[in-house]
């Protein structure tokens, strides 16, 4: 069996709260709390969740721009927590990321040419002059864009060409792994099918993994292999994209999907909608058992008292939740039958007839 490119073992980022003239410690975010993923080559794993659930807080802490609280990362075989200095350098060269705001994310005063060049100076793997703009030139092929763009400036570029030169340079060092923050949550709608088709060809081509970090289920269902769906800094649910989407085992996952835009209206009229009741938790004061319970629509008493497992399922389906048959839940893109109402699972699920969404 071939190494993952990318092993997270129980992954906790904890940041303490300070209040007060004297910094007196008032608590600790638990951002990332136990989490654990395995990413092979060629693969995308998306991570989902609302706002806050720890989804970058998690990329970041794989790249070490936060430090981990505990837990192992290891990029390629190698645990990349133990490295410092030259060592860490180069570990960093095998994942890149890809961040959300592709104008922010690009130094205005300089050129293309210098910023897809700035990674390939600093690990110093060309030097020359005309090397370099051969070697930019040909990653810039790569992600759709001619030389003609080498001596432009961020400022003159649309969203969709910065993001691509935003993913250029995350090429440059020809990394396993790229870790794509929303890379398109910034983008017009039909920009990001463009950068969609992109990322999907170049993992084709290069065998690079994503960890795709998105908001956009619609995106995720095109995109990723498989998902992990995080709540308040854990991990509640983790399965193959297919599987996932077909059946979702988790109440959360539920109310996510139940979300879901999707484009025909024969699907809108008949879908199941399972709004979530009120904010998320605070992660200083989390609940206790299972911290999804006061929003869960089937907590019973033991969601109150015990925190649930990360359970497997089967299929590759792990969920942390102490129901032992996940509710009845009719996907937003299935037809219902005839004769079901709207709102039940009837006539939907695997057997139900797909809609194009
Ligand atoms: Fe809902 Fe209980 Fe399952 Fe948590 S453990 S998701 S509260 S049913």
């Amino acid at each position: 069996m071939t190494e993952p490119v990318l092993r997270v073992s129980d992954l906790r980022v904890h940041f303490p709260v300070r209040r007060g003239l004297l910094a007196r410690r008032a608590g600790t975010v638990k951002a990332v709390d136990g989490l654990s993923l395995c990413l092979n080559a060629g693969r995308t794993l998306a991570l989902v969740g609302e706002s806050g659930c720890g989804k970058s807080t998690t990329a970041r802490a794989i790249l070490r721009l936060v430090p981990a609280t505990a837990g192992r990362i290891e990029l390629g075989g190698t645990d990349i927590g133990t490295l410092g200095g030259r060592r860490l350098r180069q570990a960093r060269r095998d994942a890149q990321m890809v961040f959300q705001d592709p104008h922010a994310s690009l130094d205005p005063r300089m050129t293309v040419l210098d910023i897809i060049a700035e990674p390939l100076r600093a690990h110093g793997i060309v030097r020359a002059r005309g090397a370099m703009v051969r070697e930019v030139a040909e990653i810039m092929e790569q992600v759709g864009l001619c030389a003609a763009f080498l001596r432009r400036y961020p400022h003159e570029l649309s969203g969709g060409q910065c993001q691509r030169v935003g993913i250029a340079r995350a090429l440059a060092l020809r990394p396993k792994v790229i870790i794509a923050d929303e890379p398109l949550s910034a983008l017009d709608l039909s920009i990001r099918a463009q950068i969609i088709n992109l990322l999907v060809d170049l993992q084709r081509k290069t065998d690079i993994a994503y960890l795709l970090i998105a908001h956009d289920l619609a995106v995720v269902r095109h995109i990723a292999h498989d998902v992990a769906v995080m709540y308040l800094g854990r991990v509640v649910e983790q399965a193959p994209a297919e599987r996932l989407f077909a059946r979702p085992g988790h109440p959360y996952s539920q109310a996510l999907l139940s979300a879901m835009a999707v484009p025909d209206p024969v699907c809108e009229r008949g879908r199941q909608r399972l709004p979530l009741a009120g904010e998320p938790p605070s992660p200083l004061d989390p609940p206790a058992g299972c911290a999804f319970h006061p929003r869960c629509r089937h907590a019973f008493a033991p969601c109150r008292g015990e925190e649930p497992a990360l359970r497997d399922r089967g299929d590759g389906q792990l969920v942390r939740c102490h129901l032992d048959e996940p509710p009845a839940f009719a996907a937003p893109w299935h037809r219902a039958g005839p004769g079901a109402a709207p709102g039940t699972a009837a006539g939907a699920g695997e057997e139900g007839q797909a809609c194009s969404g």
